[in-house]
């Protein structure tokens, strides 16, 4: 049994203030496997207090020293991998392959934001002034409960690189995983005070730091509703805010795609992380006149979809992370249902043979139109709507037909052709005949997916201001 009761403040382990107990479920079994006490405000306080402390010594620290503390949290992390990953099966469900890939992805996150370290002038000329790229100062890294290790090593990485020190506050659903990426940056060695970690809820501990005067940014990754909050609430103390948010994102079949290889992309790309992933092709929009074909591959590929134990390398798609993700998904299904859209995978309940669980079965509804609400909104499980178009005109209507502007996914065997229609489609990334992201270039979205940009350059850009020195010739 884990019995978590402490944060990560000032290069040490402390009991937390706060006296809210949560237990962690294990959502494969629904057994409860630990407990988990909340930090509060005044556990937030402290935090925030230690990082703007070590803030001052920190944002002196010069390029190389900088790459040398990234280098140490890229390796601490490395070996520490084995235990992200069971972390994030333990508590989240997801499944090995994925897990395995997101724990060595949040050690590379340090060395991605080296090599940007590396090659980016923090110092620059430009007419007769000299403009200087600063840290923007004490950070505050606020994460989701679907994506954990990689949400607080891309942020905290980006960080570090800037010379920011930092806050993070991970959900509270999410406080085993939390703990074990705590130890793993802990045991890098840095200074005292430089990253600091606290599991509590939004209202206090979230609001502390979006509202306390000695935080100068937020980055922030959740759902749009939060965002808007929290942007309110930075807003009055002038913070730099970025917001990564909701999506709803399409996936284009062109007339001329191999549907032998696009299928499962766009299948994976749907139900990726067990369906609840920002960046999920939830959206499936295909010819007309090809679409008994696409209807005939996507049941083909799904009758191929093992669902089960998270733990077992076969497995493709685990439970969902809590009840409440559960009963969110049932209902979204029966609200397809209700409209008419046309099962043709799936459905509710859990799947056969798996009474114990939040396991929901991977569900494609067909003869989806653009008004229904499993089309409009994000529903965060494996659920897919599959929508006809008559011409590509059409379908880039309704690609952009939603608030939302994350990702899009374009299949095609013409690039150009490919291309061209990811040039009109009102998302921060496409991603052309593929799913698996560049992790250097920019990520972040456009309307109600978001402000600002994350990885790479864009990402050190987002914890640095720049000051001008213009001196008298
Ligand atoms: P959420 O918005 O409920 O919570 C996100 C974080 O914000 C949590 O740590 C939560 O405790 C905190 N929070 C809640 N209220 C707050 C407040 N008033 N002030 C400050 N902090 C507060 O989101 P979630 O349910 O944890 O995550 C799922 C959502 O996140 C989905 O909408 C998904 O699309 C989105 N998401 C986006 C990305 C991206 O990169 N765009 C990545 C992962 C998840």
């Amino acid at each position: 049994m884990w019995n978590i009761s402490e944060a990560y403040i000032d290069g040490k382990f402390v009991p937390v203030q706060g006296t809210e107990v949560i237990q962690i479920i294990n959502p494969a079994t629904e057994a409860v496997i630990g407990t988990a006490t909340l930090a509060n405000r005044d556990d937030a306080r402290l935090a925030i207090h230690a990082a703007r402390r070590a803030q001052r010594t920190f944002a002196r620290t010069c390029k190389a020293e900088r790459i040398e503390m990234l280098r140490q949290l890229q390796a601490a992390v490395l070996s520490s991998a084995g235990q992200i990953r069971d972390s994030a099966i333990e508590e989240y469900g997801g499944v090995f392959a994925r897990t395995q890939w997101v724990s060595q992805y949040a050690s590379q996150c340090f060395a991605n934001a080296a090599q940007t370290l590396e090659d980016y002038p923090l110092i620059r000329t430009v007419g007769t002034a000299q403009v200087v790229m600063e840290p923007v100062g004490v950070s505050a890294l606020i994460a989701p409960w679907n994506s954990v290790a990689g949400t607080i090593c891309s942020k905290l990485a980006s960080a570090i690189a800037a010379g920011c020190t930092s806050v993070i506050k991970p959900s509270e659903l999410s406080p085993l995983q939390s703990r074990v990426i705590a130890q793993a940056l802990h045991s890098a060695g840095l200074p005292d005070g430089i990253f600091n970690m606290l599991s509590g809820r939004g209202q206090d501990v979230g609001d502390e730091l979006s509202t306390h005067p000695d935080i100068a940014r937020i980055s922030f990754t959740g759902s749009t509703a939060t965002g808007k909050l929290i942007a309110r609430a930075g807003l009055q103390g002038m913070k730099r805010v970025s917001l990564a948010l909701s999506g709803k994102s399409a996936s284009i079949v062109l007339d001329d795609a191999d549907l032998s290889t696009t299928i499962a992309l766009a299948m994976n790309a749907a139900f990726m992380n067990n369906g609840q992933a920002c960046i999920a092709g939830t959206r499936l929009l295909v010819p007309r006149t090809r679409l008994d074909e696409v209807i005939g591959a996507v049941q083909a590929f799904a009758a191929t979809l093992h669902v089960g134990d998270p733990k077992d390398p076969d497995t493709a798609m685990g439970p969902l992370a809590s009840l409440a993700q559960y009963q969110r998904v049932q209902h979204y299904i029966q609200r397809g249902l209700a409209q008419g859209a046309r099962l043709i995978v799936g459905g509710e309940g859990r799947p056969a043979g798996l009474e114990q669980g939040y396991f929901a079965r991977p569900t494609v509804f067909a003869n989806v139109s653009q008004d229904m609400f499993i089309a409009r909104e994000e529903i965060f499980g494996p659920v897919l709507s599959i929508m006809t178009y008559d011409s590509e005109e059409q379908a880039i209507q309704i690609a952009n037909g939603t608030e939302y502007g994350l990702y899009a996914y374009v299949f095609s065997s013409d690039l150009q052709r490919a291309s061209h229609i990811a040039s009109r489609l009102e998302a921060g990334t496409v991603m052309i005949n593929r799913i698996n992201p560049e992790l250097l270039a920019p990520f972040g979205g456009v309307k109600q997916s978001g402000i600002g940009r994350e990885f790479g350059v864009a990402g050190l850009e987002s914890f640095l201001e720049a000051k001008t020195i213009v001196t008298a010739l």
